[in-house]
């Protein structure tokens, strides 16, 4: 077998193995990425039709990484965001004070990751391996191998990007506590009639959440993407409809928001789950971003959360005493990124069951909340702030 020795092997070029591979090159270490799929074969993906909302926070990390700028003409601002509790009167505000920064940008996954691939093809220090399955991996205390068919990749740290269903996870046997939800996440891009003008909206139904985020508009028409959270038998039956009969659903809720739907561009269904692993490292191996966590895309924070992870890693591999993939590195970083990731696990599970609990007590005191909130500018600016992830 062909033997190749790196510094580092991350298997999964998702959104946060990707950024993961840009970050640890630019800090000179030579990179190997693994992922199953086969980039170069457009017909053997699957259309993953997501946006992704990267918030302020993760956005300025992209802008250090030098990746931004190639993102940004992609993007569509989120400058405020109107949440509503069931009604329209129940209702909370948020805009940032700060000026010179916005609430998030909405970017394609699709196009996100081509543009990151795109640029990891032309850095000499990441090296590719797609259409690359793992068959094993054998970590150490010197360093691991991952295997693959044909080749063998030696590396003082192993990174595990591979998604919510890792293969890694169950090479290496770490155990994970897991919640299945019985709702499914509707996704739907559309073309409508008026402007978002830069607002995110998400709108607490008693079936789930229902997410409108604005988009970047195309051939003149306004563009946004829905991300709706219902019981499974409503969203595959939604996905069976025709999109005349979807438009009118869409126009009933959000009309008065988006005027007319002009198109369905694109319609696709997720299962919602979320989980933790135990533990986020073994020996020289870590994982990051959904293979180690994954929450309810209540808040649209699964992947700003990944990025989290990747900017552990990288203060890590800048603290001198430390060398990179060694114990205390691994367990260091399991420090750092669990407790960020067991705290958003629980706002997210308990935000879902507060919002969907019809009990008469619950709902009234959600009203008093969003009171409270709305007429609070010190724990509105709070709960912004958190959610810009600054
Ligand atoms: C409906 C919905 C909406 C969302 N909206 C938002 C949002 O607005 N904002 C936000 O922050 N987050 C959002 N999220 C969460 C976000 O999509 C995920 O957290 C993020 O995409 C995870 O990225 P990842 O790179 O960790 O994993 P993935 O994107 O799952 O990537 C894993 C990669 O590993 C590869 N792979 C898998 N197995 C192997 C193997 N055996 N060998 C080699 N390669 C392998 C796969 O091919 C893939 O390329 C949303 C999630 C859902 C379900």
């Amino acid at each position: 077998m062909k033997q190749i020795h790196t510094d580092v092997v991350i298997i999964g070029s998702g959104l946060v193995g990707l950024v993961a591979a840009h970050c640890l090159a630019s800090l000179d270490f030579k990179v190997a990425v693994v992922d199953k799929k086969n980039f170069h074969n457009s017909e053997n993906m699957t259309k993953d039709i997501r946006t992704v909302a990267v918030s302020e926070g993760s956005k300025q990390f992209l802008e250090n990484l030098s990746l931004w700028k190639d993102l940004n003409k992609y993007s569509e601002p989120i400058k405020n965001i109107k949440v509503f509790n069931r009604r329209p009167s129940n209702k909370i505000y948020f805009e940032n004070s700060n000026k010179n920064q916005l609430l998030g940008y909405v970017i394609k996954n699709t196009i996100f990751s081509k543009i990151l691939r795109n640029k990891i093809s032309k850095n000499q220090k990441v090296k590719t391996y797609f259409n690359s399955e793992v068959k094993n991996i054998v970590p150490s205390y010197d360093f691991s191998q991952v295997y693959l068919k044909d080749k063998v990749i030696n590396a003082k740290l192993t990174i595990a990007a591979d998604g919510k269903n890792s293969t890694v996870r169950n090479i290496i046997g770490t155990k994970i506590y897991k919640k299945k939800y019985p709702e499914m996440a509707l996704v739907l891009n559309l073309f409508h009639e008026k402007s978002l003008n830069g607002t995110a909206y998400e709108i607490f139904n008693k079936t789930g959440p229902f997410a409108l985020l604005p988009m970047l508009s195309k051939n003149n028409f306004y563009q946004s993407s829905i991300i709706w959270s219902n019981k499974e038998s409503f969203v595959k039956n939604l996905l069976c409809s025709d999109n005349k009969f979807i438009a009118n659903i869409i126009e009933e809720k959000v009309g008065e928001i988006i005027g007319k739907v002009k198109r369905i561009n694109s319609k696709q269904s997720f299962p919602l789950s979320a989980h933790i692993n135990e533990k986020f490292f073994n020996k020289r191996l870590i994982y990051i971003g959904d293979s180690a966590h994954s929450i309810h895309p209540i808040a649209g924070q699964g992947w700003n959360l990944g990025i989290k992870d990747v900017k552990h890693v990288m203060n890590l591999c800048k603290t001198s005493e430390l060398d990179i993939g060694d114990e205390n590195f691994c367990k260091n970083y399991n420090n750092l990124s669990y407790k960020d990731s067991f705290q958003l696990l629980q706002i997210t599970d308990k935000l879902n069951a507060h919002f969907i609990n019809n009990n008469f007590s619950n709902k009234m005191l959600s009203n008093i909340g969003f009171q409270i909130i709305e007429n609070n500018i010190s724990i509105k600016d709070r709960i912004t702030k958190f959610a810009m992830g600054v």
